[in-house]
């Protein structure tokens, strides 16, 4: 690999992120090198839900969320079965009348912006979900969101991608990315014109200066029981109980797998460093899912595991070039929706390498606009450095 190939496009990092990177410049006709550590789809891609989600937190997190929704549905009818790509649609559910009409606020914004979603009453939704609680008082319907399998998904970027002549290096691991360079553990460095810097929460080992925390998360796999639930299932409730960056939280959130099994979710932690499962977080994940869905209770959960999100204070992934090096794209920082937003995020860097009109405005999320001048050295010298102020990211509205 030093053997003197300079490639187009080299990519750290064989997530979701990384893999549809590599599809994305391949079908450019771009040269692509592609660098794991592990095997494709192994880290956060691995432990993530897949639920592909259009959110509303904010107007670009909404645009980044329903063009990847999109491209996710043009994909969908050539992937394999393994990835298990089925649009079953997202449940918001209101507990209450507060929550109805945080439903309703939603339901005009999304319509305004042309997605499809219909309020349920209280009694469509007991139809629409028989095994949820008496007692709700109605669910926003999102018909387009859809559940994938995020291994199978990313290791089918991948191969296409091979197909196009891409190079994937895997069980690689790499200790420095920059000036055109991939220096890998063994010795060896993969030389680019393009590097793109996809290692999801891990980024910060290589970068510690990028705006970027570890986030952990729970989830909870049961045995098979099909039709136990028809849609992805999300609590409303969220938005009032607005968690501190700071604090642990969990969140109902529960997705129908294709085999049956039900994927019950979440936690998110800040600080926790550690990858084992805390039966404190996973009790708690249980007991919220319960008051939602008492018949959980008496399912067979087969196994918990966790993973780690790349956050940013903004909430907005980190696409394009890096702060310190123009040769180096970021492509991080995709937290919670990083299953969703990966096919849009691998449009927007390969346009920027290819030079052409992104389908969306690439600024919300450039690394740029956490920049600030520093003055450095002896000599005084100014020098533009990321600045990461925690304190002004706000209440967590994240769902995963
Ligand atoms: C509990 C949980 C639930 C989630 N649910 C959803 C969901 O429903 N919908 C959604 O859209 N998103 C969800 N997410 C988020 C999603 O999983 C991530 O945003 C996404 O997987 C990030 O992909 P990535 O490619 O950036 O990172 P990763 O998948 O972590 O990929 C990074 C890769 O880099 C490799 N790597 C790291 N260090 C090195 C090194 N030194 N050398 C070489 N390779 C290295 C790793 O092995 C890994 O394969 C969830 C996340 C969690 C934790």
């Amino acid at each position: 690999m030093s053997s003197g190939t300079r490639w187009d496009v080299a990519i750290a990092g064989g997530g979701i992120v990384g893999a549809a990177c590599a599809l994305a410049c391949a079908q450019r006709g771009l040269r692509v090198a592609l660098v794991e550590r592990d095997a494709i789809g192994s880290g956060a891609t691995a432990a993530g839900m897949g639920h592909i989600v259009v959110m509303d937190d904010s107007e670009a997190q909404f645009a980044l969320t329903r063009l990847s929704q999109q491209l996710w549905h043009t994909l969908a009818a050539t992937l394999p079965a393994s990835a298990e790509f089925e649009q079953r649609g997202t449940l918001w559910i209101a507990a209450d009348r507060a929550e109805l009409d945080a439903a309703e606020a939603k339901l005009h914004w999304y319509t305004e912006r042309a997605v499809p979603c219909q309020l349920l009453t209280a009694t469509q939704l007991a139809q629409a979900e028989p095994n949820l609680a008496g007692g709700l008082a109605g669910a926003l319907l999102v018909t387009e969101d859809a559940v994938v399998y995020p291994p199978a998904a990313a290791l089918e970027l991948a191969r296409r991608a091979q197909r196009l002549g891409a190079q994937l290096l895997l069980g690689r691991a790499v200790r420095r990315i920059g000036e055109g360079r991939i220096e890998l553990e063994d010795g060896a460095e993969v030389t680019a014109t393009h590097v793109i810097h996809a290692l999801g929460a891990d980024a910060v080992e290589l970068a510690p200066d990028l705006p970027i925390r570890k986030r952990k998360g729970h989830l909870v796999i049961t045995d098979r029981y099909p039709g136990f639930v028809q849609h992805q299932l999300v609590e409303l409730g969220y938005l009032k109980s607005a968690h501190s960056v700071s604090g642990d939280s969990v969140a109902f959130n529960v997705q129908p797998r294709k085999t049956g099994q039900i994927l019950i979710g979440s936690s998110r932690q800040f600080g926790a460093e550690h990858a084992e499962t805390e039966q404190h977080m996973v009790s708690a994940m249980l007991a919220r899912a319960a008051r939602f869905l008492p018949g959980i209770r008496g399912l067979s959960a087969i196994r918990a595991w966790t993973g780690f999100r790349a956050a940013t204070p903004d909430k907005l992934p980190l696409i394009g070039p890096d702060l310190h090096d123009p040769t180096v794209l970021l492509a991080t920082g995709h937290e919670g929706l990083g299953i969703t937003t990966s096919l849009a995020t691998a449009e927007l860097v390969a346009d920027h390498i290819t030079h052409r009109e992104p389908a969306i405005p690439s600024a919300p999320y450039l690394p740029a606009r956490y920049a600030r001048a520093q003055t450095s050295g002896p000599e005084s010298r100014q020098e533009e450095t990321y600045a990461m102020d925690w304190s002004h990211a706000g209440a967590d509205h994240g769902i995963q």
